[in-house]
């Protein structure tokens, strides 16, 4: 195996073993740009490094050393030679750019000796500038050091000359700081500052290699999922000198701008500076456009190897550049970091200037960030200076500040007072809806991704963050109190990010979603090429005419229950519920029909002749009975029992573990009356709109089917009931009955139940609770553990899981299209809007997804991404 590579004999498909940065200087070099010479030792080499105990093996030295030499002769300098030096950087870069995240070493090769020397031949100021940088950077990433001491120093030299600019030192200035430095090194590292260049050499990559496993690189590859095992190359490169003089200079650039997409070229740069003082604010940079002045000539060749790197590499480029004595060397170019906006606009632009295809501009866009694009969202330097106060899930995206209110019916009363509102619960319930639609945002301490308050919130679009166990919450004294002890009480301010899941004290300024011209050129080329449908789930009036503005094709699950959740119609379903005999249950189901024709009225007419897939109710309980003693008190009066009788009532519906409890088709089973019933809404609303003269498209969906018998006596109350209607009527309407596969048990007997049932629709959070026997509400308190001992690679009521679930998923579909070649197939769980699980549905050769409103485009989108890239496997 080869762990050293020269600049000159890599390129940019080698990112795996070279590491992003190693690959596009080799790279950049092979096409012509000025790149200072070097070479990479390998991610392999990193991965042996820690097979080694942390240890750099003799091999892997020797292999440094013979390439140092080579290096040396290309460009006529010697590591810590005095005639005549060679310094270098020593730089980490992973195959996923991670910026910022590790560590880098400047001006690598100084010692007292080689300062003095090169002092004579250059400038003084210079060298020890130089110098004392090394050191800072050496003990800070080598050692480990307090880098604070070092700074101090700095900054006291910096006052003495009463300023705040380290331009306005002098050499000696330098020289004095330097010796400083060595002596502050000495006292914190116990020995001093090492004058060997091979020893900081072989220390400072061994320093790179362990700044992989750093905490912040280790955040961040667990926030944006990249793998433990890659780990990093380090670069070994020539040293330019920004710092020489002031004719010199370093910068930044991006080819296009990052946040909006815009075709300028958008950097800044410093005169006489080094590697980050740029983006450290050492001092205030100035734009790029400035360089046209300053420096006509490095500003024409920059602009030039800006277009020729777009080109190359057919995507906006960040870069790092650094000028010497009028010189330009390019240091680095990556694909840039860009907002949803920016990656949406860069790539249809990209399109029509003709360097990428639709396909390929499809690929570019990650669907999880367009959803930036339907909230709004913090503006962004406000969020710099806001307090953070708490951290829990980001449950449901987007932005919001309000007073806090404890009570829903305290939320409800100041909102119609026009006040701002966030709505604080432990946990949420279905009264809260009220609430949580009234509030901006919603804020819960307890409960997953796949929690009440979540599912709900992201129904709604509303900003949600849920399960903050960092905040300790007091409903009855209405305070909420913070890890470091800030109280705050009913009617304070605070502000919810529910794409981070982060709370900030106060108020903070949004900005307002825009969809350009731009975003929907894009979703038209991927509805063009995905095969897969993406319908909505949706049961209120509001959701169905959101995601219709999404895209949405038909409703691919409409949960009957939900319709329920306002606090007049709970009343309704409670007294279904605690019915004792068959004509209070009449009475109250006859209650629910009403309101249940009316709404599918309503759906019928906004999704006009697309699909809705009606699924029967499957109220778990315990989200449905009373708790307060007001509500039971009502319902006393409405059943005319006493309260005991009611409480007595509820005892015994109480289920030790209501998830697997009495709900679904099971209630069905029990009580035929509410199939008939709901059967007679669908039928006899879709008949009142096709009077309209509008097409209707009902699904019937049977839930929690674990056999084909029992799936068939729930049907022939559908087909019955139907039946009856439309006698009674005398119109025919065109429905399907078919069922959700949501117990593992119904998966594997798929071949049975698709004999009956004209459709599936795979409900996988249930499935995933069912097939792990993980609660889908309380498993968040552990799954972290599973995440961080690598037992789960991932959550899988986020993202499906392919073993397990997704291969019952397999075999059902397999199954199921053996009885009925026809059968139709869907999704309508948490997943249905997770990009991956989509790819996987297409894979499995699902028909559509069904997802909340607000992910719809994500859906479009990850449906394109994956019909794009099943046609290329
Ligand atoms: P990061 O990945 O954090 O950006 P880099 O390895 O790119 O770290 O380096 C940090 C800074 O040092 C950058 O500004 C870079 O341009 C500068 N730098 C790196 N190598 C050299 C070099 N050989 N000559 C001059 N400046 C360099
Ligand atoms: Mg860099
Ligand atoms: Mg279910």
């Amino acid at each position: 195996m080869k762990y050293v590579y020269l600049f000159n004999d890599g390129n940019k498909d080698m990112r795996d073993i070279l590491g992003g940065k190693g690959a596009n200087l080799a790279e950049m070099s092979r096409i012509g740009l000025p790149v200072p010479q070097g070479f990479t030792v390998t991610t392999d080499a990193c991965n042996k490094y820690y097979e080694d105990e942390e240890k750099i093996s003799i091999e892997i030295k020797n292999e440094i050393f013979e390439s140092l030499k080579q290096f040396e002769k290309m460009v006529h300098k010697k590591l810590g030679s005095k005639g005549n030096p060679l310094l270098v950087s020593v730089r980490s870069g992973s195959p996923i750019s991670m910026p910022g995240m590790m560590d880098t070493i400047l001006n690598l090769g100084l010692n007292d000796e080689v300062a003095e020397s090169l002092a004579k031949k250059t400038n003084k100021r210079f060298v020890y500038d130089s110098y004392r940088r090394l050191i800072a950077m050496y003990a800070d990433v080598v050692k480990g050091l307090d880098i604070h001491e070092f700074e101090k120093v700095l900054e006291s030299f910096k006052k003495k000359k009463n300023t705040t600019s380290d331009t306005d030192l002098t050499e000696t200035d330098m020289y004095k700081i330097t010796l400083k430095y060595k002596e502050i090194y000495e006292i914190l590292a116990h020995e001093p500052f090492p004058q060997n260049p091979y020893e900081q050499l072989i220390e400072a990559i061994k320093a790179v290699f362990k700044s992989w496993n750093n905490e912040r690189a280790v955040i961040y590859r667990k926030m944006n999922n990249i793998p433990d095992t890659l780990g990093t190359a380090v670069n070994v490169q020539e040293m330019v000198y920004g710092n020489i003089g002031l004719n010199s200079g370093t910068g930044v650039a991006f080819t296009r701008n990052p946040s909006t997409g815009e075709k300028q070229l958008y950097g800044e740069y410093l005169i006489n500076a080094q590697g980050e003082d740029v983006v450290a604010g050492i001092r205030t940079p100035q734009p790029i456009e400035n360089l046209k002045e300053e420096m006509k000539d490095v500003y024409d060749e920059f602009v030039k190897y800006c277009e020729m790197l777009e080109n190359h590499y057919k995507d906006m480029q960040d870069m790092e550049f650094t000028i010497e004595n009028g010189k330009l060397y390019m240091l680095q170019t990556r694909s840039g970091k860009r907002t949803a906006q920016a990656a949406i606009k860069i790539a249809v632009d990209l399109v029509n200037e003709k360097k990428i295809s639709k396909k390929e501009a499809l690929l570019r866009v990650d669907p999880n960030t367009l959803d930036q694009l339907l909230h709004k969202t913090f503006d962004n330097e406000e969020l710099k200076k806001a307090n953070i106060v708490a951290k829990g899930l980001a449950a449901s995206p987007g932005a919001s500040s309000g007073k806090i209110y404890f009570q829903a019916s305290d939320v409800i009363k100041a909102s119609k007072n026009n006040e701002e509102t966030i709505l604080v619960r432990t946990e949420t319930s279905p009264e809260d809806i009220e609430g949580m639609s009234s509030a901006n945002g919603v804020l819960t301490i307890r409960g997953g991704m796949t929690s009440h308050a979540a599912v709900v919130a992201r129904g709604m679009g509303k900003c949600c963050v849920s399960g903050c166990e960092d905040l300790i919450i007091n409903e009855k004294d209405k305070t909420l109190t913070t890890k470091d002890g800030i109280v705050f009480k009913e009617g304070d301010v605070i502000s919810l990010d529910g794409t981070t899941g982060t709370v900030y004290e106060g108020e903070i300024k949004k900005v307002e979603p825009t969809t350009s011209e731009e975003f929907k050129t894009f979703m038209s080329w991927a509805d063009s090429i995905r095969t897969l449908g993406v319908r909505t789930n949706a049961e209120t009036v509001n959701d169905a005419m959101q995601a219709k503005k999404f895209g949405a094709e038909g409703i691919g699950l409409c949960r009957t229950e939900h319709m329920f959740f306002s606090e007049r119609r709970i009343f309704s379903i409670r007294k279904m519920i605690m019915s004792k005999n068959d004509t209070q249950r009449k009475i109250a189901l006859n209650e629910l029909l009403s309101y249940q024709k009316n709404d599918f009225e309503q759906l019928f007419r906004i999704m006009d002749g697309d699909t809705i897939t009606i699924r029967y109710l499957d109220p778990p309980l315990h989200e449905f009975l009373p708790k307060k003693d007001s509500e039971i008190k009502e319902l006393s009066k409405a059943l005319d029992m006493s309260l005991d009788e009611v409480k007595d009532r509820i005892n015994e519906l109480k289920e030790f573990n209501p998830m697997m409890g009495h709900r679904g088709c099971r209630l069905d089973v029990t009580y035929p009356e509410i199939a008939r019933m709901q059967t007679r809404a669908v039928i006899e609303s879709a008949i009142n709109i096709i009077r309209e003269g509008i097409k209707v498209r009902p699904e019937i969906m049977i839930p929690l089917v674990n056999d084909i018998k029992e799936f068939e006596y729930v049907k022939s109350l559908v087909d019955d009931e139907a039946k009856n209607v439309m006698e009674e009527q005398n119109v025919k309407v065109d429905y399907k009955v078919g069922t959700m596969i949501e117990t593992p048990r119904a998966a594997i007997l798929a071949y049975e139940i698709a004999s009956s049932a004209q459709f599936f629709s795979f409900g996988t959070n249930d499935l995933t609770q069912l097939s792990f026997g993980f609660s889908r509400d309380d498993a968040s308190k552990y799954i972290n553990d599973y995440l961080d001992k690598n037992i789960l690679e991932y959550d899988p009521f986020k993202r499906l899981d392919e073993n397990g679930v997704g291969k019952l998923l397999d075999v059902a579909v397999k199954l199921g299209k053996k009885a009925r070649k026809n059968l139709h197939l869907g999704i309508c769980g948490e997943h249905a809007g997770e990009p991956n699980s989509i790819y996987f549905c297409h894979k499995i050769g699902l028909d559509y997804v069904s997802c909340s409103p607000y992910r719809i485009p994500i859906a479009r989108l990850a449906a394109a991404q994956a019909a794009i890239k099943a046609r290329k496997n």
